[in-house]
């Protein structure tokens, strides 16, 4: 049975060069992060490139029960988990935080280990005879964030192991433990050698990027750390998932009720504290119920509290790191000198510990305010008022990243009428950000490209190739 600490134990047993990890909620120390080198990682790529045939030969069945098991495995430990990425990420047990992250793993390894992909019949007239299948890859690199890091690493270790694959796993350096942590668990289940995490800094993780032996990288991050990786795995012309940054947009249509939406608004926004891809970053609110919806999201998020992680009170965190409050409070600033009216927030208080930044709303701020123009990827949300539909079609559509967007209306043919406008790898009506493992995800413009989840998901983990004849 393993505890929080016998399981950042196991993940901390490093004999090489380690870096400390500290509570971003307190300041104090989480444990000591491994920093493999290039030697390690070629190790890892060689151990996965050993373990990948036999496990590509045993066949679906026998890789979706894998993966079932590491499903059970990863709920057995799951509040040790969830203990060790609050205290890593920051981000609160309770609420759609730390517990909920750790349940998403377990729902997308299920997910991944069950959904059907069958080899399609293109074309069978009786002349010609075309079958397309979809053939494992060999090793993958994963390379990801630090904001949902157990989350996301699955997202794109669990299809590459369903579909025949090895993976390597590249953390982000501000979220190492709990990737390390994951995945020991998940091991549990799998075979040597198969799936392993090598901790190290940026350049090191590099080397995934243009190692011959790497057939793809599913990558998540910024929109300028895709760029190079695209360069950099050009001359290997390895496949590429990128799910890069967003700027989502929200449109509440006139005829939106203020406070039904208000809650839905809240949390499409600030999941996360606002550290989420595809959360609700540009509110363009109709000017008939602007008033109306400036105050109902006010009072919601006035009533949510922040805090330390740990304390089940809590629903919001700090920022993870230095330099996303720095982002976040430059921008707020910004807003603020510019005559931008503050509902709520905005005057952090520096004399405690950890990034916190409290929930902040800012109105009456023009579309090319930085604060709306850039992503914040915190927990400020710019509110803009717009007068006719087509405004707030091309402001939304005015920027060159398109992951997320919403609409939220009471009249449903209405909003999908305005959906299909926006230019976005998803719009939900009348929610925001809601991922779902059965329908595929990813992003138009440079939000990036490939899709993640459903069968399109596990399609992009495999080599299709066409029998004819
Ligand atoms: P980041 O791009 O700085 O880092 C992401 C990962 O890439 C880290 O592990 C980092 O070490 C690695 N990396 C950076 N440069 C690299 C390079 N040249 N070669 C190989 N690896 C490299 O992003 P971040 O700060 O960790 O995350 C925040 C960003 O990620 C935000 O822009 C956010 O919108 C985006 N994001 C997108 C999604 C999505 O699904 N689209 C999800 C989460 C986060």
């Amino acid at each position: 049975m393993k505890t929080y600490e016998s399981l950042l134990d196991e993940v901390t047993a490093f004999s090489g060069k380690t870096r400390i990890i500290l509570d971003p909620a307190t300041g104090e120390m989480v444990g000591e992060a491994p920093v493999h080198d290039l030697e390690y990682l070629e190790q890892a790529v060689a151990g996965a490139r050993a373990a990948q045939p036999a496990w590509a030969a045993s066949g679906h069945d026998a890789r979706s029960a894998a993966l079932l098991k590491a499903a059970d495995a990863v709920e057995r430990s799951a509040e040790e988990l969830a203990h060790i990425l609050s205290r890593e990420q920051g981000k609160p047990l309770n609420g759609p935080n730390a517990r909920f992250e750790v349940g998403a793993c377990a729902a997308w390894l299920r997910a991944a280990a069950t959904i059907r992909l069958a080899p399609e019949m293109i074309v069978d007239d009786g002349e010609t005879r075309a079958e397309l299948h979809y053939k494992p890859i060999g090793v993958v690199g994963a390379i990801g964030p630090w904001n949902w890091p157990m989350m996301i690493t699955v997202w794109q270790i669990a299809p590459a192991l369903r579909m025949g694959n090895a993976a390597v796993v590249k953390p982000s350096g501000n979220t190492p433990l709990s990737v390390l942590a994951l995945i020991k668990v998940i091991n549990e289940e799998l075979p040597e050698g198969l799936l392993s995490v090598v901790s190290c800094g940026r350049e090191v993780g590099a080397r995934l990027t243009n190692h011959p032996a790497i057939g793809k990288i599913m990558f998540t991050g910024s929109t300028a750390a895709g760029k190079a990786i695209i360069k950099s795995s050009a001359d290997t012309v390895k496949r590429l998932t990128l799910e890069l940054g967003g700027n989502d947009a929200g449109i509440v249509l006139p005829d939106a009720d203020p406070k039904a939406i208000a809650q839905d608004l809240f949390w499409g926004a600030f999941i996360n504290t606002g550290q989420t891809c595809a959360a609700l970053k540009r509110l363009y609110v109709h000017e008939d119920i602007y008033d109306a919806v400036c105050e109902e999201l006010t009072a919601v998020a006035a009533a949510m509290p922040m805090g330390n992680g740990l304390d089940e009170n809590n629903v919001l965190g700090p920022l993870q790191n230095q330099s996303q409050y720095d982002i976040v409070a430059d921008l707020v600033q910004a807003a603020k000198d510019s005559g931008a009216r503050v509902l709520l927030g905005g005057n952090p208080d520096t004399s405690q510990p950890g990034y916190f930044y409290p929930t902040t709303l800012v109105a009456d701020i023009d579309n090319d305010n930085p604060l709306v123009a850039e992503e914040q990827f915190g927990p400020a949300l710019p509110i803009i008022k717009y007068s006719t539909i087509d405004e707030a079609v091309d402001k939304a559509n005015g920027l060159d990243v398109g992951l997320g967007a919403s609409v939220w209306s009471s009249d449903l043919t209405t909003a999908r009428e305005v959906a299909g406008r926006l230019e976005a790898g998803t719009v939900w009506i009348n929610r925001h950000g809601a991922v779902d493992p059965r329908i595929p995800f990813g992003g138009a413009k440079q939000s990036g490209y490939g899709l993640e989840f459903g069968v399109e998901g596990l399609k992009a983990l495999g080599v299709p190739q066409v029998i004819n004849g």
